[in-house]
């Protein structure tokens, strides 16, 4: 007779990039299903295996290095583990970094769960000729410890068995040890949890000794807890500040201050008994390499030479596939004009489609690079220092070190950078980054500043570029500084910076990292800017003027009748002005008019703003069809240029800055839009897009009234 399944409930933690994923995967193979933790967007996986009669399973937790209230991650793996109550914990460690990865799994052992250590990374571990007395280790950490090689699958068997052991209770190694934090605040600790014991009548489903290390480190989650579960709570509480009083007079320091250095404490110890290190540590390592890489005075420098790198890398690389692209644009162009009989299909296909996806397929190489490098700052953990480094000055605006990284991210694109938001532990933070980020000006406002800089201000145009660049970083601050001193009153509060060991990037992970990143933005150009160009130029061709047909007949007499060149030209110029004028398109744009007349605008421009919320490129290939160059209108595209530069269409340099500094401010392009609404939800969506927009009509505004005073038209 067959026995009745028994399912056991396993959850893995683990700090980020301890092999989490890799062990989750090797658990689990194919029996995956992703999803969200309810209410947020931190993924969520789980999986499930049948082994030795037993239904297994498996919740791979988001990655932490502590389990504190302060980021989402940290929450949701703490709620998860104190309400869920899995039967075993499967606690990820980076074995080739030890001292750091065990922080988290004391607390894990403070939380009085049944706990597996896995020793993973442990083929890197041998090679670092350290050596572990895992017997030892076991015995004082009070769990079964486990060694793996995730990623090749080395110690499934051995993980699986312990977790066996474990739930039939025949694991040797495994007894609840009380994590001690040392002389200093043991009493309080002993005092405090009795009082949590007599108070709750032992109804709190977690010990009591965790309750109150928690309550000394203020953890406002587990107050709220306790005032929802315990009657006299207030009392209890106030005890509980009189008793930090108390640590925080005898040590000169903060209770959670002494706690975390208790937990410190007791691995240094573990690790002295258990662990032989090796001649070469690579903590120790990577402290050498701070010395120079996060230097009071050296770091910010090397850091901007980092970054003046990347820069032009972005630049200089990015050219050349960027000309085959421009080439292969063209050719498929032609190929398809060949093809096609001539009329409305091919011109939609190829001057609409074709010209507008190519005029922002062109940046992809760029972009991919500015990925790559970023990816390998990251990788390599370096950024971890650049939060570091930045610190100080991001204080000054209101901002922590750690937002420094979003905001760099920017310069790429919007839209992954939001999602780098997410490590910031604090909600405050996070929503105060997201604001301030749009400003940073992202890859796909360059085409528009290349074309108008390159325009009007012939030699200058670099510098008026990298002005845009600036001032877009200026505005940024500024408005930290009002936004930090306004709406969001409440201090920053300060965590620490982990600065993992620095180690060589795998090309997988980077090459990984680089293409979801670039996959956003291609399935930007794939999906909404291809339809954008195609209702744009749609919308820009109908209805038909009739006076156009007579115009066209008109100038085939003149051609015919060698008329002097001026004329014709003219002709055609005016063909292509009634044209557009006639169509949904110029009618949309005379609409706008009053709001953008201030500020120097013709409706034509106020048009391509319009479309720009669509992406910002499409700014310029809006301008390709409403100036009618006809066929591909890319940034390069001399004949746009010559267009703009028509005084016809009034576009005096002072206009195109103020149109340029526009384009700047204005609201992030809709894909960014929608991630600032899921990342922080629709009310401050609608304030970012509010501010941007005052903001960008102001500044132009300015710009062109201001520079007119000054005479400068
Ligand atoms: P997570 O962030 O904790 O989910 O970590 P991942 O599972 O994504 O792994 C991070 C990186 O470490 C990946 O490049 C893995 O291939 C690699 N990795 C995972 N396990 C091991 C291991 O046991 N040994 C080595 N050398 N690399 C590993
Ligand atoms: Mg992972």
């Amino acid at each position: 007779m067959e026995t009745p399944r028994k399912t056991i409930r396993v959850a893995l933690a683990g700090n980020p990039n301890s092999g989490k994923t890799s062990v989750f995967n090797m658990l689990t193979g194919l029996h995956q299903q992703v999803g969200n933790w309810p209410g947020v967007t931190v993924e969520r996986k789980a999986g499930h295996l049948e082994y030795a009669g037993y239904q297994i399973e498996f919740v791979d937790l988001p990655g932490t290095y502590s389990l504190t209230s302060y980021s989402i991650e940290e929450r949701i793996a703490r709620q998860y583990i104190l309400e869920e109550q899995p039967d075993v914990i499967i606690d990820v460690v980076d074995a080739a970094n030890l001292d750091g990865n065990l922080f988290l799994t004391t607390q894990l052992l403070e939380m009085g769960v049944d706990v597996i250590v896995d020793l993973n990374m442990w083929d890197e571990f041998e090679r670092s000729d350290a050596q572990l007395d895992i017997r030892r280790f076991e015995e004082l950490l009070g769990a079964p410890a486990v060694t793996t090689v995730a990623h090749r699958g080395q110690g499934r068997q051995e993980l699986l068995q312990a977790v066996i052991r474990l739930v039939e209770d025949r694991s040797e190694r495994h007894r609840h040890i009380p994590v001690t934090f040392g002389t200093r605040v043991e009493d309080v600790l002993v005092k405090l949890s009795r009082r949590l014991e007599e108070s709750s009548s032992g109804e709190l489903g977690v010990p009591s000794r965790y309750l109150a290390a928690k309550l000394l480190e203020g953890d406002a989650h587990i107050v709220e807890m306790l005032h929802n579960r315990l009657p006299k709570a207030k009392a209890l509480l106030l005890e509980v500040e009189g008793l930090r009083a108390h640590v925080q007079q005898s040590t000169r320091l903060e209770a959670s201050r002494v706690i975390a250095e208790g937990r410190y404490g007791f691995i240094d110890g573990l690790l002295r008994e258990t662990l032989i290190s090796a001649a070469f540590d690579r903590m120790e390592f990577s402290r050498q390499l701070d010395r120079v890489l996060t230097h009071r005075i050296l770091g910010l420098p090397i850091f901007v030479g980092f970054m003046w790198l990347l820069f032009s890398a972005t630049f200089t690389l990015g050219a050349h596939p960027t000309g085959w692209l421009e080439i292969m644009a063209t050719f498929f162009g032609d190929c398809l004009r060949a093809l096609l009989p001539s009329g409305f299909v091919a011109d939609l296909l190829v001057e609409g489609i074709i010209g507008g996806v190519g005029s922002v397929a062109v940046f992809l190489p760029s972009i991919m690079i500015l990925f790559l490098g970023i990816s390998i700052l990251e990788d390599s953990g370096y950024m971890a220092r650049v939060a570091f480094i930045m610190d100080r000055v991001m204080h000054i605006f209101g901002l922590h070190g750690k937002s420094f990284i979003p905001m760099l991210m920017g310069f790429g694109c919007t839209v992954p950078a939001i999602m780098a938001t997410r490590t910031l532990e604090s909600q405050r933070d996070r929503v105060l980054t997201t604001l301030l980020l749009p400003n940073m000006s992202c890859a796909a406002r360059l085409p528009v500043y290349v074309l108008f800089a390159g325009a009007f201000f012939g030699a200058h145009a670099g510098n008026v570029v990298m002005l845009m660049y600036l001032l877009g970083i200026l505005t940024a601050l500024g408005l930290g500084i009002i936004f930090s001193r306004t709406i969001f009153r409440h201090e920053a509060v300060s965590f620490v910076m982990e600065l993992p060991p620095y180690r060589w990037p795998t090309a997988r992970g980077l090459l990984g990292h680089m293409w979801e990143r670039s996959w956003v933005y291609i399935k930007k150009m794939g999906g909404l800017i291809l339809i954008a160009s195609a209702v744009l130029w749609i919308l820009g061709s109908v209805p038909h003027d009739p006076r156009v047909d007579l115009m066209e007949k008109q100038i085939a007499r003149l051609e015919a009748s060698s008329a002097p060149q001026e004329e014709i030209d003219s002709l055609i110029q005016e063909k292509s002005a009634v044209a557009i004028e006639y169509t949904v398109i110029g009618r949309l744009g005379k609409l706008v008019v009053p709001v953008i007349a201030p500020l120097g605008f013709d409706w034509r421009m106020g048009v391509s703003l319009v479309t720009g919320f669509v992406a910002k490129e499409v700014v310029v290939s809006s301008m390709g069809v409403l100036y009618h160059v006809g066929d591909e209108a890319g940034e390069e595209s001399e004949s746009l240029r010559k267009a703009l530069q028509d005084p016809r269409f009034g576009i005096t340099p002072l206009v195109a800055f103020a149109f340029m500094v526009f384009v700047l401010l204005y609201v992030p392009c809709i894909v960014a839009v929608v991630a600032i609404r899921r990342e922080i939800g629709a009310r401050w969506m609608w304030f970012d897009i509010g501010y941007q927009v005052s903001l960008a009509w102001v500044a132009a505004f300015v710009v062109y009234q201001g520079g007119r005073l000054l005479g400068l038209e």
